[in-house]
């Protein structure tokens, strides 16, 4: 019998499948990334140790790489850091509980995303996707200028805002936090992030500009204020602005 070629196989010649880099020590979890993640279409590679990841990621330029920051020979906020010197790849940290002020460093020295253990595929998979149209967008260079999401529009070409078609009136602070957070539209970004880009690197500190900013904000995109949908709270950690809505509880 002739081989047909399908419509995916040609899709899959002209875009061959983004290879996922796995640093995580854990043999249980690597079973559990493996086949889902192959499922998907991704290429998968491992590496157990921190030495191991790094010469992995330099002989293979992955796209993505799934981060653990407990590794036996070191600590995964120094490979974030490392591959951040050269590697345009999006990392995404996976830690324990309780390893908060870990996750703020790995992602102040560069790292894309966080999860924490446990979590559901879906929400691996879904923060895989953010990263991934993220570094695309920086590849093309030629960024939307226009961000959508639950009814709120905002024009980073025109400074427009708008909820529902109606105009929004913010103040020139709560802009920039919002075109801030918009720029990284889908990711968490750190209170330290936040307060160096919206207010400068002498505030980085000041993490009640912040808290009042924040809720201002809110009410102002929110539909209810009290229970945020779009702009949500990583505790202990920073904001998230959000592209799709929550993953289902994972555990
Ligand atoms: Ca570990």
């Amino acid at each position: 019998m002739a081989p047909v070629a399908t419509k995916d196989q040609n899709e899959a010649v002209s875009t061959p499948a983004p290879t996922v880099l796995v640093i995580e020590d854990e043999p249980q979890m690597r079973r559990f990334l493996r086949p889902a993640l192959e499922g998907q279409g991704y290429r998968v590679l491992e590496a157990v140790t921190a030495a191991d990841g790094l010469a992995q990621a330099s002989s293979h330029n992955p796209e993505l790489v799934v981060l653990d920051l407990g590794l036996p020979d070191g600590d995964g906020v120094d490979v974030a850091r490392r591959l951040r010197e050269w590697s345009t790849a999006s990392i995404v940290v996976v830690s324990a509980r309780g390893q908060e002020s870990d996750k703020v460093a790995a992602l102040d020295a560069g790292a894309d995303d966080y999860l924490t253990k446990p979590f559901g595929m879906p929400e691996l998979l879904a923060r895989l996707r953010v990263a991934e149209r993220h570094s695309a967008r920086l590849r093309a260079e030629s960024s939307d200028p226009v961000f959508e999401a639950e009814g709120l529009r905002v024009d980073l070409a025109t400074r427009r805002v708008t909820r529902d078609g109606q105009e929004l009136h913010l103040t020139r602070l709560e802009y920039k936090l919002l075109a801030t957070l918009v720029h990284y539209a889908g990711r968490v970004v750190t209170h330290r992030q936040l307060l160096k880009e919206v207010w400068g690197p002498g505030a980085v500190n000041e993490n009640q500009y912040l808290r009042v900013y924040m809720t201002q904000l809110r009410h102002k995109i929110e539909k209810d204020p009290a229970r945020p949908t779009l702009l949500t709270t990583e505790i202990g950690v920073g904001y998230r602005l959000r592209v799709e809505p929550p993953a289902p509880a994972s555990t």
